[in-house]
């Protein structure tokens, strides 16, 4: 079986203004940097579809919802007082995120493929929810977890987040949710200011939140570490049935809006990790959803050394 990529032209409508590091440019040059690298034989290219709101109110208030909507087609451009940018089209480009999001997850579970990545934008992880911020508007990884437990009968899903930013909106829509195990590797202190080691889930949710904050710097053998001591012992016991991962890769050494120094191999070694945990917990499913990587070099290539490991390239 293949690998699936969820993808879409319509990811450039969702216009950021010019000069924003999350820009049109971004799905572009991973969709076609993947074109250039793997042949039919090993990718299933798929095209996203608009998730339907019901999905999408599953994470965020339906009033969220219905503002996100008229502010774009009010023509706002900016939201979360400054760093969020809109358009008209943006209500839509997000709908179609999601839904990218929500077909990777139908792609595994319907046997269409073996595992999938939804190169899609805007991302999503720092989306709360009724509070747009990071760049993101719907937290495409969070409703696909809701939907791969409600559409199919998933008990217990796990989330790893790889950007380099804390998953603030992931986390926060699972923090007293034994059934969603959320997992964020992240530079620490930065933004958005989440993401302790202390911050474990709340209530009946209370161990199922494992951050792993990093000092700027970080190299992989500190994302390993982390790995092997914490993050692995913690998922084995959970047994989840499905494994999502928020893929940024803003943790390269040549993002311009972080500081850490995985190079374009680590991505590959990060995903084989996951992969590996993957194939032994829940036959392999695995979907990958595109947050952060500013740098459109760096983000083509890594995504490239991401999608070599789901695919089995050595
Ligand atoms: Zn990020």
């Amino acid at each position: 079986m293949k690998t699936a990529i969820i993808h879409h032209p319509d990811c450039a409508l969702h216009d950021t203004g010019g000069y924003h590091p999350e820009r049109p440019e971004r799905t572009k040059a991973v969709v076609d940097a993947l074109r250039e690298n793997f042949n039919d034989d090993q990718l299933n290219w798929v095209l996203a579809d608009k998730a339907a709101l019901s999905w999408v109110e599953q994470v965020h208030d339906g009033a969220y919802v219905r503002q996100i909507e008229e502010a774009c087609l009010r023509g706002d451009d900016v939201l979360d007082r400054g760093d969020t940018q809109v358009c008209m089209e943006s209500f839509d480009v997000a709908r179609l995120s999601a839904g990218g999001a929500m077909l990777a997850v139908d792609q595994v579970m319907q046997g269409k493929a073996k595992n999938a990545f939804s190169v899609m934008r805007p991302p999503g992880h720092h989306a709360e929810r009724a509070q747009a911020m990071g760049f993101c508007l719907f937290n495409n990884v969070a409703v696909a977890a809701r939907y791969a437990q409600q559409q199919y009968d998933l008990k217990r899903v796990a989330i790893i987040d790889i950007d380099v930013h804390h998953g603030n909106g992931t986390q926060a829509a699972f923090y007293d949710d034994p059934s969603v195990y959320f997992v964020s590797f992240h530079q620490y202190p930065f933004y958005p200011g989440t993401g302790m080691a202390r911050e474990k889930g709340a209530g009946e949710g209370l161990g199922y939140t494992l951050n792993i904050p990093l000092v700027a710097g970080a190299e992989y053998p500190e994302y390993l570490l982390a790995w092997e001591t914490e993050v692995l012992p913690a998922l084995t016991d959970f047994k989840p049935e499905m494994i999502l991962i928020s893929a940024g890769f803003d943790a390269h050494i040549d993002d311009p809006l972080a500081n850490m120094k995985l190079n374009d191999r680590d991505f590959y070694e990060l995903t084989e990790l996951i992969k590996d945990f993957a194939m032994q917990s829940c036959g392999g499913r695995l979907v990958s959803v595109l947050e952060g990587g500013y740098n459109l070099e760096a983000l083509a290539r890594a995504s490239v050394r991401h999608v070599q490991s789901l695919c089995d390239v050595k």
